[in-house]
């Protein structure tokens, strides 16, 4: 069989190796992008996307049921499950079509296939008939697989990971989701909203127990006001098919039944069977080791996305390919973690950026914490929306804003713009000194300015919050 060459390969067409393998065509280079299932990868066919198209259904249903409140009697309310799996179904198609023609259209081309070394710059593609290609540099982007350990183990019908899930035909009555990271938690939300009793069990003492403390107890409350249960500081040993559902033993002694489990305990990385030890890449706790341009202990070799082991959002996994690619083409850049924002798709979303509070005194930084409640804002009484509340972490004496974290009606978006802020090191004089439109949820930043300065607006000074 012969091998062809290219200048660089990309294995993995996800979020983090198409944009890569796009950019690097753009400036010239020949470029194979290796894809082993489905082109878009974990966020656009099992991930982000189908599970944003059923939150919108959600959102929807979730209006309906409430248009009481806005004076609108809309009668008794029901809902196609399979209609809404429908409508997801056909976003993933319709966003995978036009990304295969954009990266085709970029002059890419696209292998389907396992990729695996069998020497430093060669690589096999099974598939039916398998190929074999050599290329200068190489990326890998092979992401990461939902955590199967055999005390849990998925039968894709009572017993489901991240990914099964998504393929479930009819809702059960109740789901118990092991795991309250950000995974379970936005399944919680999701399933809950569709009428399934929910149970959220989480070893550590709260559910997203890597955010703000403000916010997981807020979204807990959040939770439970919409009847999902909350477990906390109690490890869940093992989950069984039992009978026509599942039962979950606890470290406790306590068992608990439901119809159905979500096991969302994790992620694990696509560093094995790749043949990285013919390339002499090393891999140290599952990733891959890299360094800040996302070099490899090879230097041809090159990683990002999950594998890489920084970070596990989409986003970063993009921007990672960006500045590899760069690295490639000799434009030295380095990778900068210090503003990336993390949105959670819970019903209230959240969005937070930088550091927490505990984070920024960890670092020996003085700070201050100054929250306001987006239900103070114009616009969210007016739209009902008024559930939350928008935080800044600013460093004392200097203004320097540190993080944000904010949890409510449009948090992802509104978190964008102290993302912004963060990356250019700006100082909470910046946001006072900038015209918010009115009425705008994006009020809460400015009002949370004004309160880390001492000077609240639109709230009693009493009642201020300040940490
Ligand atoms: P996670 O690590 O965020 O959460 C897993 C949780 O399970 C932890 O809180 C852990 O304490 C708990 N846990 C583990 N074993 C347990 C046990 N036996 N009993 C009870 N609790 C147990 O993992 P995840 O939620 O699976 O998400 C994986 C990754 O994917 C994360 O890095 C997440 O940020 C990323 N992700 C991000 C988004 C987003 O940006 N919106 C969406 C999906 C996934």
């Amino acid at each position: 069989m012969e091998t062809q060459f290219f200048d660089v390969a990309v294995i993995g067409s996800g979020p983090g190796g198409y944009p890569a393998a796009i950019r690097l065509a753009q400036r010239g280079k020949k470029v194979a992008l290796i894809e082993a299932t489905e082109i878009g990868g974990t966020c656009l066919n099992r991930g982000c996307i189908p599970t944003k198209a059923l939150l919108a259904n959600a959102d929807v249903l979730h209006l309906v049921k409430n248009a009481k409140n806005f004076g609108i009697e809309v009668g008794s309310v029901s809902f196609d499950f399979a209609q809404m799996l429908k409508r997801k179904d056909e976003v993933v198609t319709k966003l995978r079509t036009s990304l295969e023609s954009l990266i085709t259209g970029n002059g890419v081309t696209i292998f389907k296939g396992r990729a695996s070394f069998t020497g430093p710059h060669e690589l096999k593609i099974a598939s039916d008939k398998s190929t074999f290609i050599s290329a200068t540099d190489i990326i890998i982007a092979s992401g990461s697989e939902p955590r199967e350990i055999p005390a849990f183990p998925f039968d894709g019908k009572r017993i489901h990971s991240s990914t099964s899930i998504l393929e479930m035909k009819a809702l059960p009555k109740s789901l118990i989701v092991i795991g309250g990271g950000v995974i379970g938690c936005e399944f919680a939300s999701l399933y809950s909203e569709l009428g399934v009793k929910v149970t959220v069990l989480e070893a550590l003492d709260r559910i997203l127990p890597l955010e703000c403390p403000t916010l997981s107890t807020a979204l807990t409350s959040s939770f439970q006001k919409r009847g999902i249960s909350i477990g906390t500081k109690d490890f869940v040993k093992s989950v069984a098919v039992k009978g026509e559902g599942v039962i979950v033993s606890m470290e406790s002694g306590q068992n608990i039944e439901a119809e159905m489990a979500l096991v969302a305990i994790g992620r694990s990385f696509n560093s094995t069977s790749i043949g990285l030890d013919i390339a002499g890449v090393v891999v140290e706790k599952g990733t891959i080791v890299v360094n800040d341009y996302l070099e490899t202990t090879v230097s041809h070799v090159w990683a990002i996305g999950d594998v890489a082991g920084k970070s596990m959002y989409a986003h970063v996994a993009t921007h990672q390919g960006l500045v590899a690619a760069e690295n490639i083409l000799g434009h030295k850049m380095r990778m900068n973690y210090d503003a990336v924002p993390g949105v959670i798709f819970t019903h209230p979303e959240i969005g937070s950026v930088g550091l927490t509070l505990d984070e920024a005194r960890k670092r020996g930084l003085k700070a201050t914490r100054s929250t306001y409640p987006l239900g103070a804002l114009g616009k969210a009484q007016a739209a009902m929306q008024t559930e939350g509340f928008a935080q800044l972490v600013v460093e004392e004496g200097t203004g320097r804003i540190l993080g944000a974290q904010v949890i409510g009606h449009e948090a992802g978006n509104l978190i964008a713009a102290i993302t912004t802020a963060i990356a250019n090191e700006l100082t909470i004089e910046s946001i006072i000194e900038t015209i918010h439109a009115h009425p705008t949820l994006s009020e809460g930043w400015l009002e949370a300015a004004f309160i880390a300065q001492g000077s609240p607006l639109h709230y009693p000074k009493a009642a201020v919050k300040r940490a």
